[in-house]
């Protein structure tokens, strides 16, 4: 892609004006045209050129950083190429219902906006997104839920095809079922037959007497769906689950989109979490601190006994090992780290102050 010549595509020289250039390609792309004989990539080619060097502002950014500016839609104008080195020029050729109006807004016409190019409207329901809340202990075991999600569903009246029930359905007799006709269009190269898609039934194929009156004729309307969703152990908060299929119904009978559920885990008040790892507090009395013991601690797998040695620092931390999260991707368990605080006892009884007292610490 890089360094394409789109000057020498049109043999024009780097000063030609919009004139020039338009000139050019008429002639050029009068002489190649695919259905006239001409040779297709060559066509495409030229028409690639003219698209650039036809628009003042891509020109410039031609001039400046050469044809990979627009190259892929990567490039510094972000420009994409697909849906003009896609389908329409494969098979039997091009097709002019995509060049619509040939001289005008031809920039448009490939996607150069950004839209997804072409008339190929995809009719698959689009994917949604829902923030799934679950609690902290379902995280690290995992659950299975069920929610109930409003989106898209599939007409239930005319099973998405969007008749009326009891309405015959046939096939579309302005097209034959073909959902394209050939018309006559008058171009810059005369009079051409070119398929555009047919009118009356929108390049379905079909055509039904009364469009259903539940869903208007496109086969879905605004609902509700309850699904039942597993979540698997160890699923972190942010990370999502993708259901495919499980978004909007699509027009017509067209699949669905997916789904995808982003989780929220809410916070414990046992429990603080870091990936896998599992984080508590545990106080202590400064006896125990002291002389040690075994204490018990409460970890998501329940009760673990813990030996404090004799000398306990407060603010030292324990690893108590595989007590943490099942690890979601891999295999084994996190730990469990429990940061033990001394708790130092104020207004002490005489008594005791006393004894204190006498200790030599
Ligand atoms: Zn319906
Ligand atoms: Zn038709």
């Amino acid at each position: 892609m890089a360094g394409k010549d789109y000057y020498s595509a049109l043999g024009v020289s780097k000063t030609a004006s919009q004139a020039e250039i338009k000139n050019a390609f008429r002639k050029l792309a009068h002489k190649h045209h695919p259905d006239k004989g001409g040779d297709a990539n060559k066509f495409k080619e030229i028409n690639e050129a003219y698209q650039i060097l036809g628009n003042e502002q891509k020109r410039k950014q031609y001039d400046q950083f050469g044809s990979s500016a627009f190259s892929g839609g990567g490039g510094p104008g972000g420009f994409d190429f697909s849906g003009f080195q896609g389908g329409n020029f494969s098979g039997s050729g091009i097709d002019f219902e995509d060049l619509g109006d040939i001289f005008g807004g031809f920039g448009d016409m490939f996607g150069f906006s950004g839209r997804s190019s072409g008339r190929a409207q995809s009719k698959r329901g689009a994917d949604m997104e829902a923030i799934l809340n679950i609690d902290f202990l379902e995280a690290a075991f995992g659950a299975t839920k069920e929610i109930l999600i409003d989106k898209n569903i599939k007409c239930e009246k005319c099973n998405g095809n969007g008749a009326e029930p009891g309405t015959k359905i046939e096939t579309c007799k302005t097209c034959g079922g073909r959902g394209k006709i050939l018309k006559n269009q008058r171009t810059i190269f005369g009079a051409m037959q070119v398929e555009a898609i047919c009118p009356d039934c929108q390049g379905e194929g079909q055509s039904y007497a009364h469009k259903c009156s539940k869903c208007s004729g496109t086969g879905i309307h605004k609902g509700q769906e309850k699904l039942k969703v597993k979540i698997p152990a160890g699923i972190d908060n942010g990370e999502a689950i993708r259901l495919s299929g499980r978004g909007n119904a699509g027009l017509k009978g067209s699949p669905s989109g997916d789904l995808i559920l982003i989780i929220k885990i809410k916070p414990s008040d046992d429990f603080k979490r870091d990936s896998y790892d599992i984080y508590t507090k545990k106080s202590i009395s400064i006896k125990q601190a002291i002389l040690g013991d075994k204490i018990d601690i409460k970890t998501i797998h329940g009760d673990v006994v813990l030996k404090i040695p004799e000398g306990t620092q407060s603010g030292t931390t324990f690893k108590i090992k595989g007590k943490g999260i099942e690890k979601l991707r891999g295999s084994g368990l996190g730990d469990h780290f429990v940061e033990i605080l001394v708790n130092i006892p104020k207004g002490l009884p005489r008594k005791d102050r006393k004894t204190l007292e006498e200790l030599d610490i």
